[in-house]
């Protein structure tokens, strides 16, 4: 007998038909003899409604007042479906993220889990049931109600498993696990029986959705079992691993397509010491997450910085940058057609040619690269947004991942 903690992504919650079949699914597990916890999102795209609501009514989103609307939507989506577990005769009870016990910090939006305290959770398991818990939320030292940021129900059921000691944590979507790329943009991806925790973490800085990068980094601190699969078939998904079991790691594991990001430059920045830190230092304490960074050799003792962040930050950090500069002749540039496509392999380590073979790929097509960066097993380039599609079904046939 097994203790499995399984959470079900929008998709898989969408309408009373999906969750009735969630029901289903936990009903068999249990006949198997498996205790199951459930972890659940908000149905389909409910929270980003929400939000969409928020913009119609209010101009200001109060932190504490944007937590409480949308993780209403975890709390709808966890009381519906302990009701269609009732109507299988699974014994069942819903539990808010404060109810569960997750204690977080004060940070709205983007709560960070401080500790969780599953006692309720546990009673439930002794007694027969099936706890069910809203994702993506808890309870701060304010006693405020907090969202722990989009795709939070994924570290929801990592931290869940974690702390009851759970024998798995199953992420259930709408793919049947972790893909050499998008399907949605390449229809000839393959499915990994097997990724490793560092692999999986590139691919997630850099854009992949799934699982959500918290959770990951999670699992691999606690050591959780994790299986990512599908929530309309029964067949095995991926297994995250310590390390790739293959003898010889693939050079290429991966292609990442990412268009989430905008591109801020400043030109005709001094080249002296202390520029950059006191620049970055400001866009920091504002919240803004720089990722790509790229300085100019200078002339005349100027030079150019561009940086990439968040779509949704570009506007805020724009805005810092210039003021930092105010009164100079420096001039601040926001440029949100980029994309990025990404490269991630832990074979890259030991094999030279890959970021050749890259950039061939991409001229081949005809696709300018606009910004390089790099770690031991990643390689990305900033490209036009409208060429992601394209530098990434290249790049996925060029390293025969399909
Ligand atoms: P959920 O709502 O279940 O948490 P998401 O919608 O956040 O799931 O993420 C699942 C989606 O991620 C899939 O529909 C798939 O198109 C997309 N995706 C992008 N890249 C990959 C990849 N490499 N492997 C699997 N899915 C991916
Ligand atoms: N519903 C939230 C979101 O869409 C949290 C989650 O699904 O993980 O981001
Ligand atoms: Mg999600």
């Amino acid at each position: 007998m097994a203790l499995v903690v399984q959470k079900f992504g929008g998709t898989s919650v969408a309408d009373a038909d999906r969750i009735r079949e969630v029901a289903d699914h936990v009903a068999r597990c249990r006949r198997r003899g498996d205790d199951v916890v459930l972890v659940v999102s908000a149905m389909g795209k409910e929270t980003d409604e929400l939000l969409r609501l928020a913009d119609r009514v209010s101009k200001t989103h109060p932190g504490r007042e944007m937590d409480l609307l949308i993780t209403a939507g975890e709390r709808k989506a966890c009381a519906l479906v302990a009701m269609a577990l009732h109507d299988v005769d699974v014994p069942s009870a819903s539990f808010t993220g404060s109810q569960a016990g997750f204690i977080t910090d004060t940070n709205h939006r983007n709560a960070k889990i401080l500790e969780i305290n599953p006692h309720r959770v546990k009673e439930a398991i002794a007694e027969g049931m099936v706890p069910i818990v809203a994702g993506s939320q808890g309870v701060s030292a304010d006693k405020d109600v907090t969202f722990l940021g989009r795709g939070g129900s994924d570290t929801t059921a990592v931290a869940l498993a974690s702390v009851l000691e759970a024998d798995a944590c199953e992420l259930y979507t709408d793919v049947s696990g972790v893909f050499t790329t998008d399907p949605r943009v390449v229809p000839t991806a393959r499915k990994m029986p097997t990724i490793s925790f560092d692999e999986l973490l590139e691919m997630t800085a850099v854009g992949c959705p799934k699982p959500a990068m918290r959770s990951v980094e999670v699992a691999r601190t606690y050591r959780v079992p994790l299986h990512v699969r599908s929530a309309f078939t029964w067949e095995p998904g991926t297994w995250v691993v310590e390390e790739d079991p293959e003898m010889e790691q693939a050079v290429v594991s991966a292609v990442v397509p990412d268009t989430s990001e905008a591109k801020v430059t400043v030109c005709g920045v001094p080249d002296e010491p202390g520029i950059a830190a006191g620049m970055f230092r400001a866009l920091a304490d504002a919240g803004v997450n720089v990722d790509m960074i790229v300085q100019n050799v200078s002339e005349d003792g100027v030079t150019d910085i561009s940086f990439t962040c968040p779509k949704d930050e570009a506007g805020s950090a724009a805005s810092i940058t210039e003021g930092r500069f105010a009164g100079s002749d420096c001039t601040v540039m926001t440029d949100d057609s980029i994309g990025r496509v990404s490269l991630v392999g832990a074979g890259m380590k030991s094999n030279p040619g890959v970021a050749a073979t890259m950039f061939e790929t991409l001229a081949t097509a005809d696709i300018n690269i606009e910004m390089i960066s790099t770690s031991a097993i990643r390689i990305s380039c900033v490209v036009r947004a409208d060429d992601v599609d394209r530098a990434t079904q290249v790049l996925h046939d060029a390293f025969a991942l399909g």
